[in-house]
C-alpha cells in the first residue's frame, strides 16, 4: 500500500481527528490545513485545527469564521489531544516544530499521520507522505484528495491555490512544474478570482509596515565579494513603527534583487533570541546552513531559531558560517 492509501485507509478507521501546523504558519500551512480539515468534515469527521501561533492577517480572509482555526491553550487542549484518534501535522517533519505543543503530541496515543515537502525529517510518524520534490503541502493534500476521488469545490480549492501561489512566490520557484500549473487549473475552475486573491494576499498591508521595511532596507549590508547580502530588524524598529512580527514576512527577498547577490539573509530579533530567514539563488543549500543552527527548510529558502539574548554575536556565527560557502 502507497502512503496515500494508507493514509485514505485511516480515514475510514478514525473520527476525533486533530490537524496543526508549524508555528508561525504561512500560507502553505494554513491552506493546507483549512483544505484537509474541510474535506474531513465533508466525510463526517470530527476535526479540529490547533495551532501554536495566530493565523497571520493577510489569511484571515480564507476562515469562514473565526473558531475554524483555534489557538493553542494548554489547559484547554491538553485533553483534547490525549483523547484524539489521529493528529495530522502538516507542512512540518520536525516535531519541535509545533513548539510548545510538542510533548502533548509525543505523549498522546493517537495515530499520527505527516504530509511535507520539506528535507531531513525527524520520522516521528505512524505514515509520511512526504516528498521534497513537490511545491508545496498543498500540492500534497491536493493529489490526495485526487486519489480519494473528490470533486473540487470552491471552499476547498482556494486555500488549496493559496498554499501553492504562497510556497511557489507566486509560481516562480523552482519546484513550480508543469503538474503544478494544471493543478492550478483545476483549482480555478472552481471560479477563483485571480487578482482579488492576490490583492488580498499581499496588498493589505499596513503604511506602517511599509516604514519598517524602509528601516530594514536602510540596515542593508554586502559582504563575501558582495555575493551574501543581509538585513537587521530590531525588537526597537517593530516597537518605534507600531509594527509587528507578521509585518516582517517577505522582507528577506529583497536581498536577493541585487545583481550578483547568491545568498540573502534576514536577521529578526525576537523575545526569545533571533530568527534568522536564509534565501539563496544558486549553489549555496540553505537548508544546511540552517541546519547548522538546528534550523531547517529547502535548498533554497530556510529559517532558524536561535535562543538567547547576544543578538550581535548570533549575527556574527551565522556569517562566519555562511562565508565558509565562498572562500
Ligand atoms: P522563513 O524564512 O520564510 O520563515 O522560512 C523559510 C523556510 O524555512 C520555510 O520552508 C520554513 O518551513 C523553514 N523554516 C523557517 N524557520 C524554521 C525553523 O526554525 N526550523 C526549521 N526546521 N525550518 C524553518
Ligand atoms: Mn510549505
Amino acid at each position: 500500500m502507497n502512503d496515500i492509501s494508507s493514509i485514505l485507509k485511516t480515514f475510514d478507521d478514525k473520527k476525533k481527528i486533530i490537524i496543526t501546523a508549524h508555528v508561525n504558519p504561512d500560507g502553505d500551512a494554513i491552506g493546507s490545513e483549512l483544505a484537509l480539515a474541510r474535506y474531513l468534515k465533508g466525510i463526517g469527521k470530527n476535526v479540529r485545527i490547533i495551532n501554536l501561533s495566530p493565523t497571520p492577517h493577510f489569511l484571515q480572509f480564507l476562515l469562514s469564521d473565526s473558531s475554524e482555526i483555534e489557538l493553542y491553550d494548554a489547559a484547554q487542549h491538553q485533553q483534547v489531544i490525549v483523547e484524539a484518534e489521529l493528529i495530522i501535522m502538516l507542512d512540518l517533519n520536525q516535531l519541535s516544530r509545533t513548539g510548545l505543543m510538542e510533548d502533548q503530541i509525543r505523549l498522546s496515543s493517537a495515530k499520527k499521520i505527516c504530509i511535507d515537502h520539506h528535507e531531513y525529517p525527524e520520522n516521528f510518524a505512524d505514515i509520511e507522505l512526504i516528498d521534497t520534490t513537490k511545491s508545496s503541502t498543498g500540492e500534497l493534500i491536493y493529489e490526495l484528495l485526487n486519489e480519494a476521488n473528490y470533486k473540487l469545490d470552491y471552499n476547498i480549492a482556494l486555500p488549496l491555490y493559496v498554499a501553492i501561489l504562497t510556497d511557489t512566490g507566486s509560481f516562480k520557484y523552482d519546484r513550480t512544474t508543469p503538474k503544478v500549473h494544471r493543478i492550478v487549473a483545476n483549482l480555478l475552475e472552481t471560479g477563483i478570482e485571480t487578482k482579488n486573491i492576490f490583492r488580498e494576499i499581499y496588498d493589505q498591508g499596513t503604511s506602517n509596515r511599509i516604514k519598517l521595511l524602509g528601516r530594514a532596507l536602510s540596515s542593508l549590508t554586502l559582504c563575501c565579494d558582495d555575493k551574501v547580502s543581509y538585513m537587521i530588524v530590531r525588537k526597537s524598529d517593530l516597537f518605534e513603527t507600531a509594527t509587528s512580527e507578521e509585518d516582517v514576512e517577505g522582507f528577506v527577498n529583497y536581498n536577493l534583487s541585487i545583481k550578483g547577490v547568491e545568498v540573502g539573509l534576514l536577521f529578526f530579533e525576537t523575545n526569545e533570541g533571533i530568527k534568522v530567514s536564509f534565501r539563496s539563488v544558486d549553489t549555496v543549500p540553505v537548508n544546511q546552513l540552517a541546519n547548522k543552527f538546528n534550523g531547517g527548510g529547502h535548498f533554497h529558502a530556510a529559517g532558524a531559531r536561535i535562543n538567547g539574548n547576544n543578538f550581535e554575536q548570533s549575527i556574527k556565527n551565522v556569517l562566519n558560517e555562511t562565508e565558509k560557502y565562498f572562500v
